[in-house]
Order: structure tokens, then C-alpha cells, then sequence
């Protein structure tokens, strides 16, 4: 197995909080990780460091070999690491089209960005029967597909996923999930931030659980699910 990302001793502080306090995790290329935890546990922060939206305070992040701590986030993300942020950060308005166009912007492989693009439409028919359509006027579970498109659209090979199934209703929230695993499958790795922990952990293939700004716990997700401390913090359960 081959580590694509590996995250050492990541601290990030604001105003002298620290909301990392020291962290360490690996992503397997090929996988889905789900990163999860209560509000303000930290997973936020944690993708927001990786792709360099909040500097890393201590710590270090190697994307495929390579060290990223701190480096611009038009780097990281040319270096083929795409952010999907929380609030999808859709530009309303702006067409699917000019939107999904817009998440191609570093690459010039025209032949590939059409094919990615044919790929979101099969993915995503909404998407393709609303492609004139802005995106502010989109419901929330598409907005969060043209979020996911542009992500594809960017050639990158690994995924960051904050809260996708944020807001969505169950039915929509479903569709999502099945949606990462599609993704998943076509060779993305894929790193999912998620306080929905039932649906996360069933996607997943490994967990690590966030506390407070520290990982509690880590391990094969299946395995999670059936963990009753887990259950009980988590997932709702007795
Ligand atoms: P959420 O689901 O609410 O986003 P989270 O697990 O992603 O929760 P973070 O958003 O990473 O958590 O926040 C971790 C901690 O850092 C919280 O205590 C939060 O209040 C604080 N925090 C996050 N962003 C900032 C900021 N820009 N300035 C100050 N404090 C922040």
C-alpha cells in the first residue's frame, strides 16, 4: 500500500487556541477516511491545513512524497489535492457549466478536462440537464454535487470532503454517500470529514475519531461501527 498523504504532529492555533493540538494520520492511496467528530473537534481545521487555507502551527504534511506544509493552496491544489469546503462555496452566479469550467482552471489538458466533464454529467444528471442553470438558484444536494464536479474537474487525485450531507435531507444525504463511493471507485482517495458518523463509517474504510483537538481513536470502520463506546458517543446508540 502506498501512502498518499501523511499528516505529523499538525497543530493549528487561532489567537493562541490551539485547535490541533498535534495530530497524526495516513491516507492510503485508494482509500475512503473519514475523519469524524462532535462540533469543533477539529476537522474543520484539519483540511483547512492540508490545503493550506489556515497555516499549519507545528507539524508537518507530506502529500505523495512531497512536503506541503504551508505551501500556497493553488500549489497543493495543482499538486492534484482538491478541497470541497463546508458551504460548498458554489459561485451562485455563475452556470453549472462556467462553474464546473472554473474548477478546471489550473489544468491545460483540454482533451482530459473534456472528458472529466462528460464524466460529471454521467455522474451528476442534474447537473447535465441544468447546465445553463445558476448555481445560487440550485438546491442544496445539487449545489453539493456541482461543489463535488468541480472538485473532479480539477484532475485531482485525492478529495477533501467537508460535511458533504450537511443540511441535506435523508433521501439526498443517501445519494451523496453512494455518490463518494462511485467516486471513490474510479481511483480517487478520498478524505471525509463528517459529523453524520453512521453514514461516514459506512462508506469509510478506516476512522480516526477527533476529540477536542486530538485523535481518540483509529480503525478499520466497520469494525468501528460495531464498537458500543462508539456507538454510544457517536452513532446515537445505548
Ligand atoms: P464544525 O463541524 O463546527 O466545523 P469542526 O470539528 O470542523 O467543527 P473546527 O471548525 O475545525 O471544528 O474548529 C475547531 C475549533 O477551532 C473550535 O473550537 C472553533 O471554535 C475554533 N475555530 C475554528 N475556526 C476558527 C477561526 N477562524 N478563528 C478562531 N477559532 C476558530
Amino acid at each position: 500500500m502506498e501512502i498518499i498523504l501523511s499528516v505529523n504532529n499538525l497543530e493549528v492555533v487561532y489567537g493562541g487556541i490551539k485547535a490541533l493540538q498535534g495530530i497524526s494520520f495516513v491516507v492510503n492511496r485508494g482509500e475512503i477516511v473519514t475523519l469524524i467528530g462532535a462540533n469543533g473537534a477539529g476537522k474543520s481545521s484539519t483540511l483547512r491545513a492540508i490545503s493550506g487555507v489556515v497555516p499549519a502551527g507545528a507539524g508537518s504534511i507530506i502529500f505523495k512524497q512531497k512536503e506541503i506544509t504551508n505551501l500556497p493552496s493553488h500549489l497543493i491544489a495543482r499538486g492534484g489535492l482538491s478541497h470541497v469546503p463546508e458551504g460548498r462555496g458554489v459561485f451562485t452566479k455563475l452556470s453549472v457549466e462556467e462553474n464546473l469550467i472554473a474548477g478546471s482552471y489550473l489544468r491545460q489538458d483540454k482533451p482530459q478536462i473534456a472528458k472529466d466533464m462528460n464524466n460529471v454529467y454521467e455522474m451528476f444528471p442534474q447537473l447535465g440537464e441544468r447546465k445553463k442553470q445558476l448555481g445560487g438558484s440550485l438546491s442544496g444536494g445539487e449545489q453539493q454535487m456541482l461543489a463535488i464536479g468541480r472538485a473532479i474537474m480539477s484532475g485531482a487525485e485525492m478529495l477533501l470532503l467537508d460535511e458533504p450531507s450537511m443540511g441535506l435531507a435523508p433521501l439526498i444525504v443517501q445519494e451523496i454517500f453512494g455518490i463518494i463511493k462511485r467516486i471513490n471507485s474510479t481511483g480517487k482517495t478520498v478524505l471525509l470529514v463528517e459529523q453524520n458518523a453512521n453514514q461516514a463509517l459506512k462508506v469509510a474504510n478506516r476512522a480516526y475519531i477527533l476529540e477536542t483537538g486530538r485523535i481518540i481513536m483509529a480503525g478499520n470502520a466497520v469494525e468501528m461501527i460495531d464498537n458500543p463506546e462508539i456507538k454510544r458517543a457517536y452513532l446515537g446508540g445505548h
